[in-house]
Formats: structure tokens, sequence, C-alpha cells
């Protein structure tokens, strides 16, 4: 049988790291729901849309394509967008239009039709909270904003893509943070039933293993 597992956490947390080498072991999807957000804070701010206008952000959504393809390529209207996405500035724009309840009912409708069938790795801020509240495992990925600023910055270095200094990336996820908490739409919480995994000194197999551990009891020998 095919499970679902949801991944929830803060920004930089290490969560999409995680989600796609568990989905490379066990054959599953990884789904990175956050990948979305930025797809429609990007289109809103490209098309001149101001971030507080939830009416014209969810009208603008009913006219767009987000395909995420199982290798992690991001399609926004047909358009790669893979990298593009990953600016500090489309972060912002992401944590800002995600607040919409209007925009949220849009994206959770298309994140649950897609794990209808079983299967999927999701992560993001309200998995197991409001998308997958039925997911087999769950768990609540966290790390101190020192250490997942670190983790971004060298991301950004690593991917090539134009980095701000460590200081600026750890004043983004600290307001990032406060925001994605303190929005009355699907605040980021722990979902009843997670797994509080602190992965500040844990390393990527050792976060792997820990989760693995969680859905191996729930999975067949042919999932593997
Ligand atoms: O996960 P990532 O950092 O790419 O997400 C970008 C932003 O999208 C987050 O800061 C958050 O505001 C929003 N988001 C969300 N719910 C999700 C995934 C992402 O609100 N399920």
């Amino acid at each position: 049988m095919k499970i679902n597992i949801a991944i929830d956490g803060p920004s930089a947390a290490g969560k999409s790291t995680i989600a796609k080498k568990l989905a490379e072991k066990l054959h599953y999807v990884h789904l990175d729901t956050g990948a979305m957000y930025r797809c429609t804070g990007m289109k809103a701010k490209n098309t001149g849309i101001d971030l507080e206008d939830e009416q014209t952000i969810c009208d603008m959504l009913k006219d767009t394509t987000i395909r995420l393809t199982p290798e992690g390529g991001v399609y926004l209207d047909g358009n790669e967008v893979t990298s593009r996405i990953r600016t500090d500035e489309i972060s912002l724009a992401a944590s800002a239009i995600s607040k919409h309840p209007g925009v949220r009912a849009d994206l959770v409708a298309r994140q649950k039709q897609m794990a209808q069938e079983g299967g999927f790795i999701m992560d993001g801020r309200d998995i197991g909270t409001v998308v997958l509240p039925d997911a087999q495992v769950k768990v609540f990925m966290t790390a101190s904003a020192a250490a997942r600023a670190k983790r971004r910055y060298d991301q950004n270095i690593a991917s090539g893509i134009p980095s701000e200094s460590l200081e600026t990336i750890t004043k983004e996820i600290e307001q990032r943070d406060y925001q994605d908490t303190h929005r009355s739409a699907s605040p980021l919480t722990k979902a009843p039933g997670a797994v509080e995994i602190d992965t500040s000194d844990m390393t990527i197999q050792q976060v792997c293993d820990a989760i693995w551990a969680l859905a191996e009891p729930y999975v067949t020998k042919e999932d593997e």
C-alpha cells in the first residue's frame, strides 16, 4: 500500500531536501507545495498585482497552471521557473500572498486532488493540518533560525543563485517565520499526531533515517 507522508515546518528547515531523498528511496512522488505559493507570488508580482489584493490574485489563479514534475521541475503557465522562484524577493512575495484564505483554498484543492492516490511526500506549512490530515506519517521539522539561514545561504551559493548576506537571510527567515505563524488562515503549527524533529544538529541522512523509521511499519516491500 502506498501511504502519504506530510512534512511541515518553518522556512529552510530542510523539508524539501529530505522529502526529495525519501521519495527516491520509496519511489514516491515529492510535492513541494511551497513552489505553488512561490509561483503565485511571482506571477502576481510580475503582473503588477498588489500582493494585498486577495480577489485579484484569486481571479488570476483561475487562469493559472502550475505543474510540478516528479524530477523537481516547476512550470508556471507552461514556462519553466524552477530556479527563478527561489530568490529571496519571491520568498517574501510567496509568504505575503499565502495569508489570503482564497489563495490557500485554491492551492489546497489542487494539492488534495494530486494526492488522492497515495504515494506522496508533501512538504509545506499546512500539510498535516489541512491538506492531508489523514496522512499516516506526519512530521514537524524544525531547526534554529541560525542553522536554517546558514543552510539557505550555502544552498544559494551551491546552486549559483545570487545570494543576500547571511545576516539578511536570517532577517528574511525570521520575518517569514513571523508571517507564517501569525496569519489567521492555516498558520504554521504542529499537526495533531505529528512527530517533531529538530534538525539543527542532524545530518540529512539522520533525518531521513528518523522519518523512515516512522514510515516503515506502513510501507510494504513493493513500495521500497
Ligand atoms: O516552503 P517554501 O519556503 O518554499 O514556501 C514559501 C512560502 O509559501 C512560505 O513562507 C509560506 O508562506 C508559503 N507556504 C504556505 N503553505 C504551504 C507551503 C508554503 O503558506 N503549504
